[in-house]
């Protein structure tokens, strides 16, 4: 008995695999035919001032609807893209599509930025700054609108980023620490990175008025960031009660969050924006309301 239940659960572990393989591997599959009739684009979250309500900018977050899959996740196909050193190829076409798209934004309003995920092994292709320069320069838009976001990994790759950071920075171009306080945060590599924006991941974001480890860490990190010189980006707000808690901490916070907006196409992105003078007042009308 226990023979043919030690078989059963050793062919039911080695079925799950061979699922979990093949569904990796059609994966990648689909994630390079997609490449092939470039499938994917972005759609764009809106980032608020929150004591105002304006919108200052815009995130490209990546999509893909694939006939067989259904909607995949970023989270998966980024993944995906980078175990099969496809990313810098998706990157490529996902900058191509974002500035050129944006591209009415930006030129109507210099304030407006684009903000723009970057992995790791983006940032270890020499191929990609002059890739962006180039289309850039084609739309005609200022390196001084783009942003460059990227996250900690580990000391060993944060070299990496700090190297590519400097040469961003040095084109003009803006460079933010995404979902901070997830990785490899230390504080010498943080004074010495230099980044303009430092996002805080939405974890923390969720974590107030919860009383919890990450809530504490929250207020640490209000401190050490406080005194930076640098823009603070807010994850992932979903309701009024956060907003109120962070402007208590930083007035000028940026933020973005479902409570705003989720990220949408650009006739979306269009109306929001000839919205925006009813949005702002209702926005704070809102604001007054809950205090
Ligand atoms: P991220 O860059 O930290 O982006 C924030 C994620 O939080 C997005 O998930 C966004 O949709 C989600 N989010 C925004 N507001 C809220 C909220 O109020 N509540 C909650 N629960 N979530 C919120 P998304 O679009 O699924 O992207 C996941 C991750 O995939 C991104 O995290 C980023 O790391 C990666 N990613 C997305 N697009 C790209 C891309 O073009 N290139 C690269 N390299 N990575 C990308
Ligand atoms: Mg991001
Ligand atoms: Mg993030
Ligand atoms: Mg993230």
């Amino acid at each position: 008995q226990i023979a043919i239940l030690g078989i059963l659960s050793g062919s039911i572990v080695s079925f799950g695999l061979t699922l979990f393989k093949s569904n990796r591997r059609t994966l990648m599959y689909r994630l390079k035919y997609a490449l092939k009739v470039n499938d994917f684009y972005s759609l764009y979250q809106p980032k608020i001032h929150l004591k105002t309500g304006k919108i200052v900018g815009v995130e490209a977050l990546a999509r893909w609807d694939d006939k067989e899959l259904g909607s995949v996740s970023p989270d998966v196909f980024i993944h995906c893209a980078e175990e099969n050193q496809l990313i810098t190829m998706l990157t490529k076409k996902l900058i191509a599509k974002n500035l050129k798209q944006m591209k009415p934004f930006l030129n109507k309003d210099p304030k407006f930025s684009l903000s723009i995920n970057l992995s790791v092994q983006d940032l270890s292709d020499q191929s990609l700054l002059n890739f962006v320069d180039n289309h850039v320069r084609k739309n005609g838009i200022n390196t001084e609108q783009i942003i460059f976001e990227v996250t900690e990994r580990s000391a060993a790759q944060n070299n990496v980023l700090k190297r590519a950071t400097k040469q961003f920075l040095r084109k003009g171009y803006k460079v933010s620490l995404d979902d901070f306080g997830t990785g490899f945060s230390n504080l010498s590599w943080l004074t010495t990175f230099e980044p303009n924006e430092i996002k805080i991941d939405k974890m923390f974001v969720q974590s107030i008025g919860t009383q919890t480890v990450s809530q504490i860490a929250l207020n640490g990190i209000f401190q050490l960031v406080g005194n930076l010189n640098v823009a603070l980006v807010f994850e992932g707000i979903e309701s009024v009660e956060e907003i109120h808690y962070i402007i208590r901490h930083t007035p000028n916070a940026i933020g973005q969050g479902w409570l705003y907006s989720k990220a949408i196409n650009t006739a979306e992105l269009q109306l929001l924006i000839d919205q925006q003078p009813y949005m702002e007042t209702s926005f704070l009308e809102h604001q007054k309301q809950a205090r």
